[in-house]
């Protein structure tokens, strides 16, 4: 199953800078889903239940099983459970 990683902003930062600043200043780093509808885009929803609106999508291919689904660079942000969601599939 395709799945998006997304970036949730830190709240603080979401008025005064720009999409993809957000990757800068993450709060986590959360999955989704692929939209089995619209082709690159999430489901409404992460793993871990939380809205993807408002979350930026990282352009990181996730890797197979076995592999991290993160960022090697974001992995303090993970969300433990989207993580664990991902190695349960
Ligand atoms: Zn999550």
């Amino acid at each position: 199953m395709p799945i998006i990683v997304l970036v949730e902003p830190r709240k603080e930062m979401s008025t005064d800078f720009g999409a993809g600043k957000a990757v800068s200043f993450p709060k986590a780093v959360h999955a989704a889903p692929a939209d089995s509808d619209v082709a690159g885009d999430p489901a409404e929803l992460t793993f871990c239940g939380k809205p993807t609106a408002g979350m930026e999508p990282l352009p990181h291919m996730p890797k197979g099983p076995g592999g991290s689904w993160y960022p090697g660079g974001l992995s303090q942000y993970r969300c433990r459970d989207c993580d664990r969601a991902l190695h349960s599939l």
